[in-house]
């Protein structure tokens, strides 16, 4: 039986890089019945909405999203796509795994990391106020239960995955409270894992000096959405950049998966974009529904292609395009991998 999944091509590159995706996710032979749904630009046109609503029903039903980037409109008052689909089915844990390929130059060749981000709270919850005329305060909100659901995720993840490590990343010295609360949920939890999963903690300024002397010393890391948001981006700079970074938005009744780039509208319809970062989500879409080998296989020829050199896109310095890559990659997929 097929698996049904909500594609949301997006807009700027987002439509070719999806059509490249999901080529390279049925030559897996897995079996897909992509239920395509516009979301952005697109929609504003046709539904006067960014979001619209049968976008959300699609994703409730199928319970897996895959989506391109989507252009957000600076100061039109349209909420972001992103944000909204986070809200509306509760996607609380962001995964960001940030890992080397040859082929993509970077400082480092042994970097393999996973990064978990709080996804619904911190001062993303966007409560802000002005005090009087020359102060504004924003509220940080940090719970016990959202803070224990994103270390079990992280925990979770790491035995699934065999991992080995998890950091919490605080600020609990100066934010005794909040940070305290995060860093407290995170020693509960780890001790439910004591013996399998090692657990240690880190606070976030140093975490970022030490990423960047020696990321090969952490493995997962777990953050509150903030921190997550801002070591997320320094990951995936260690790894080579945004162009090769894929990500994924998971809650408890759906999953969203795409890439962590933006739009890039200058280069929409050139067929010159890197699909990369999204066929790696597409990749973690895989191991999310079970299938663990396939993701793997996809993981690898895309690593192998990337590589060899000879089909590279222009970012990483060769002459093919999107759907020239996405064909290397299928062509790949029966081979075995060379490269790891
Ligand atoms: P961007 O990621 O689109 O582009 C940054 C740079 O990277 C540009 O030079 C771009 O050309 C290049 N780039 C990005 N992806 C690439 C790819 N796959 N292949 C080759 N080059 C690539 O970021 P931006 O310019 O800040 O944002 C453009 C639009 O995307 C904005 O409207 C922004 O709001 C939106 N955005 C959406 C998401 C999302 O939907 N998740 C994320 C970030 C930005």
């Amino acid at each position: 039986m097929a698996h049904r999944v909500t594609l949301i091509p997006g807009d700027g590159i987002g439509p070719e890089l999806a059509e490249a995706t999901t080529r390279v996710l049925d030559a897996t032979g897995i079996g897909f019945e992509w239920e395509r749904v516009e979301a952005g630009e697109a929609a504003i046109a046709s539904h006067g909405t960014p979001l619209p609503d049968e976008v959300i029903d699609s994703i409730r039903q199928t319970r897996i999203g895959l989506k391109g980037p989507i252009t957000t409109p600076v100061g039109s008052g349209f909420r972001s796509v992103n944000v909204g689909l986070r809200q509306a089915l509760d996607l609380y844990a962001n995964l960001r795994p940030a890992r080397s390929m040859q082929g993509v130059e970077s400082r480092y060749t042994d970097v393999d990391l996973v990064i978990v981000r709080e996804n619904t709270e911190d001062l993303y919850a966007g409560i802000e106020h002005m005090v009087g005329r020359d102060a504004a305060e924003s509220i940080k909100i940090i719970t016990r239960s959202a803070s224990e659901r994103i270390a079990r995720y992280a925990f979770d993840y790491a035995v699934a995955n065999g991992r080995h490590k998890v950091t919490a990343v605080h600020k609990a010295n100066i934010m005794k409270l909040s940070d305290g609360l995060f860093l407290e949920s995170c020693r509960t939890v780890a001790a439910e894992y004591d013996g399998r999963i090692e657990f240690e903690d880190r606070i976030v300024d140093n975490m970022c000096m030490q990423l960047v002397q020696k990321p090969d010393l952490y493995d997962v890391l777990v953050l509150p959405n903030l921190y997550g948001d801002i070591v997320s981006d320094l990951a995936a700079g260690l790894v080579g950049g945004l162009g090769v970074a894929p990500g994924a938005n998971i809650g408890t009744e759906a999953a969203v998966f795409e890439p962590v780039h933006g739009s890039a509208p200058k280069y929409a319809g050139l067929d010159r974009a890197n699909p990369t970062a999204m066929i790696l989500s597409g990749a973690l879409m895989l191991r999310h529904l079970g299938y663990a080998g396939e993701a793997e296989k996809v993981e690898g020829a895309v690593r192998d292609v990337i590589a060899e050199g000879r089909a590279t896109t222009a970012d990483l310095g060769g002459t093919t395009g999107t759907s020239g890559f996405a064909d290397a990659v299928i062509d790949r997929l029966g081979a075995p991998s060379a490269v790891r």
